[in-house]
């Protein structure tokens, strides 16, 4: 704690794991004595560096730029790269934990990481961002490659981005290798990678429902943010019939009563991935619909609730009025969406609850399928990939079973991904000796 006491979002990502990591370590004399969770804490190695670009304006902009290897025991490091100006060390030490256990969940072979920028890409010109990419990309190439680090998009770093960074690394390194995954449909990417982690948030969603022999089928749906996760959270929604009630950005949320169907969600796409605007212009070609300035949509009543946007966005008093609305799921598409006190009480009401490290590694793990096939050179169909997908997903939620199903059946979906996630990555670590 006093090593990190500046990083409030990385020990909160670790205090989780470690309550429920820690009592089945105390029990199993192969973990036990041997600081595993400290050395897991401890990330291999930080490279921090200088992105020095000029705008349009002819100004000299700087910004820092990041990538934090977390653990390589099992593969790869493997996370994205997220350009937003709250960027900083706390928060990528947090991504990168959650991201070492959500790759072990997902059953391929990768290790974790994560990394990014304070660069704020709202309002940027594509040249801007180009010319940004470039930059990060200019440092970042030297620490990377297909077998060391393999970084992806996250918050602000979408298809446009991932091709920019790509093609800077290209020309430096002289070669084309699956060194990044996010990339476009003709120059190695894969089908489904962009709908990988809101689909497959919705088909973990599915796994547990189907617990208590349940549906998505006529569900009231709320749903934050209104990026890659949310879309593809709320196409696959619509497709299982669950009626999507709202959406959001960090302005606001829009609230449609009549459902935002497949039409207004093409709309939708529009708005932020090819005009880039806010939310509230939705109300402009749907007026019936309202939009609550600075406020999330936790309020609204519903069935299931899917956190899409950002870290700590769910509270205490949010998982209140969704427990008090009746909601009965909760499952994370972003990462530690939900406070420590919001989970407490999802637990105390038990109702289902996800993880976002298990509920969202349906894009990580498209990822690995992308990696899979740059190194076959070869491309799987969509309903390949998609089936892969699904069964990826079904077995997380197996193994969160397996290690979270507590004495009166109920399934702690918390515990069972962290345990789950631990216990393959510790093996290897111990396998390996202590580096
Ligand atoms: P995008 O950049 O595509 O979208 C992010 C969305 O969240 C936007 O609507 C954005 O609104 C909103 N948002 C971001 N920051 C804040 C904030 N501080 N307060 C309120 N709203 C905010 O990102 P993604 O959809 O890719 O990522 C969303 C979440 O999912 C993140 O937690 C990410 O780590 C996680 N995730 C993403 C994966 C992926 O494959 N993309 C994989 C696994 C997890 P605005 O435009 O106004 O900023």
């Amino acid at each position: 704690k006093e090593r990190n006491a500046n990083e409030p979002e990385f020990l909160q990502a670790v205090e989780e794991v470690a309550e429920t990591v820690i009592p089945y370590i105390v029990k199993h004399d192969i973990y036990y004595g041997k600081n595993i969770l400290l050395r897991m804490v401890e990330p291999e190695r930080v490279i921090t560096f200088r992105v020095c670009w000029v705008d349009d304006a002819g100004e000299i902009q700087v910004n820092r730029g990041y990538r934090i290897q977390m653990n390589s025991a099992i593969g790869p490091y493997k996370g994205g790269l997220r350009f937003h100006p709250t960027v900083n060390m706390s928060i990528l030490k947090f991504l990168a934990f959650e991201q070492v256990f959500k790759n072990s969940l997902t059953t391929l072979p990768m290790g974790g990481g994560k990394g990014g920028s304070d660069f704020d890409p709202k309002g940027k010109s594509d040249n801007e961002i180009m010319r940004f990419c470039h930059a990060f990309m200019s440092e970042l190439f030297r620490h990377i490659g297909p077998s060391t680090d393999v970084p992806a998009g996250d918050i602000g770093v979408g298809a446009r981005e991932i091709g920019f960074l790509f093609g800077m690394y290209k020309k430096l390194k002289n070669e084309f290798t699956g060194v990044l995954t996010g990339k476009g449909l003709s120059w190695g990417g894969s089908l489904i990678r962009p709908e990988a982690t809101g689909y497959g948030n919705v088909y973990f969603a599915q796994q547990m429902l189907s617990t208590k022999g349940d549906s998505f089928d006529g569900k009231n749906v709320v749903i934050s943010g209104s990026g890659n996760v949310a879309q593809y959270a709320a196409e696959k929604t619509i497709q299982l019939g669950g009626k999507v009630l709202t959406l959001s950005d960090s302005s606001g949320y829009i609230y449609d009563e009549a459902g935002i169907d497949a039409e207004k969600l093409a709309h939708v796409m529009e708005l932020k991935n090819v005009k880039r605007v806010r939310i509230s212009e939705y109300l402009n070609k749907y007026p019936n619909a309202k939009f609550f300035e600075g406020k999330t949509p936790w309020e609204v009543k519903c069935d299931i609730a899917l956190p899409c946007a950002t870290q700590n966005e769910l509270h205490e008093e949010d998982a209140k009025m969704l427990l008090d609305n009746g909601c009965i799921c909760v499952s994370e598409g972003a990462n530690m969406p939900s406070t420590k006190e919001a989970i407490k009480l999802f637990h105390e009401a038990k109702i289902l609850f996800a993880p976002g490290k298990a509920s969202n590694a349906g894009g990580v793990a498209t990822s690995g399928l992308e990696m899979t096939q740059n190194s076959l050179r070869y491309k799987w169909s969509r309903e390949e990939v998609d089936s892969k997908l699904k069964e990826i997903m079904a077995d997380i939620h197996q193994s969160c079973i397996e290690y979270g199903k507590d004495e009166d059946g109920y399934i702690d979906y918390v515990k069972g991904a962290n345990i789950a996630g631990f216990v393959k990555v510790a093996d290897a670590m111990l396998a390996q000796g202590i580096v």
